[in-house]
């Protein structure tokens, strides 16, 4: 093909396209020609999703756009819809998105706060929202809101629950809002059952004496540190306990069945035998744990990854081999009282996908803290 022919094709084919392309246009110079519509039985975390909306559009433009019942719709008036009502399809509790359709736009969650979710998601990525502090955030002024007629976006989390253990976000809840993460410690969980569950389940007090058997061998003493893991009674009374803490709390979906921190784990022979074939003193607590679970397929049974931050990269393998066999839910980083810092656990993090639970800086538990990450970014550079 000559030069010449390209430049043609180039020149012919270039306005076609324009003028096949289409925008939704929000707002301009202050005017819009949109309403808010919300579904006429509105949750109240709905209509707080459309006023955080028609607050920053108004921020970003200066354009009032009202915000509706769908029943009182103005026909004259184009419309952004709010909440799932107004999708057809299903979708996950836990899926957000924003698609604009004819000259529509639909923002929406699988539920009240996804589409609060949403809304922050749609502010952020269309509109260049910022938000970096709950004193600071960023938003972008423009004398004209237009979206692309094919804007489509759709996000389904692999973690439903988004917890970061930081008191920026305990006491900062729409700033927490803003980012997607929840502000309750143990979202869903029996009440007081988050960590550490193991002497909730056996109390030594109640069993010790007459089955020393139930806990952790160390060189011929049994020791109250940790539970038999093999005992077949000891998974017994581990699992209808945890069935009664379900049955007490009905609406939780999880319960932790998790240890202490501390290495002094059961070395008896049938203890020792399955760590020594599963690689880590992990084996044990992971087929104890999923020997519970299967008894509960309908909630979730969390447990905690301990990882020592002395032990740097080979944490990573271990970490691996948790996540194969388990539903693990969280990481507890121990051991930041000694030289190696933990960086690893980043890594871990975000290649499992795991949350930050919590962290220690010494091996009982009062020196266990919510994890955060400010705090630790601190200790780590400091
Ligand atoms: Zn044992």
């Amino acid at each position: 093909m000559t030069n010449m022919l390209r430049l043609l094709l180039v020149l012919i084919i270039l306005p076609a396209l324009s003028c096949t392309h289409r925008y939704v246009e929000v707002a301009k110079e202050g005017m819009s020609n949109y309403e808010i519509m919300v579904p006429a039985d509105a949750d109240s975390i709905v209509l707080r999703a459309a006023s955080e909306l028609q607050r920053y559009l108004h921020q970003i433009s200066g354009a009032n756009i009202p915000v509706a019942d769908v029943n009182r719709r103005d026909p004259e008036k184009h419309a952004i819809f709010l909440g799932s009502g107004f999708n057809d399809e299903v979708i996950s509790a836990h899926t957000i998105g924003y698609q604009a359709k004819e000259k529509d736009l639909y923002i929406y969650g699988g539920n009240p706060k996804n589409t609060l979710y949403a809304v922050y998601r749609f502010l952020e990525r269309e509109q260049g929202c910022l938000w970096l502090s709950p004193e600071a955030e960023k938003v972008p002024e423009t004398d004209r809101i237009v979206l692309d007629a094919a804007t489509k976006y759709r996000y389904t989390p692999q973690i439903e629950t988004r917890t970061v253990h930081s008191r920026l976000f305990y006491s900062n809840h729409t700033f927490a809002d803003k980012l997607g993460v929840t502000y309750e410690a143990f979202p869903g969980y029996v009440p007081g059952a988050g960590v550490h569950t193991f002497h909730r389940f056996m109390p030594e007090g109640t069993y010790y004496k007459s089955h020393p058997e139930y806990y952790a061998l160390r060189n011929g003493k049994r020791l109250t540190t940790q539970l038999c893991l093999t005992n077949e009674d000891v998974l017994r009374i581990v699992t209808d306990s945890v069935r009664s803490y379900f049955e007490r709390f009905p609406d939780a979906t999880v319960i932790s069945v998790s240890q202490d921190d501390n290495t002094l784990h059961c070395q008896c022979d049938q203890c020792a035998a399955i760590d020594e074939e599963e690689g880590s003193p992990s084996g044990s607590m992971i087929r104890f744990v999923n020997s519970v679970a299967k008894q509960f397929p309908d909630k979730k049974i969390s447990t905690l990854l301990t990882i020592d931050a002395m032990l740097g990269q080979n944490s990573f393998e271990q970490a691996k081999l948790f996540k194969e066999s388990t539903n693990v839910d969280g990481i507890v980083l121990t051991k930041m009282d000694g030289t190696g810092k933990g960086g690893i656990v980043f890594s871990i993090a975000e290649q499992l996908q795991l949350p930050i639970a919590y962290i220690s800086f010494g091996e009982k538990l009062e020196d266990l803290a919510p994890f955060d990450p400010e705090e630790y970014l601190t200790t780590l550079l400091g």
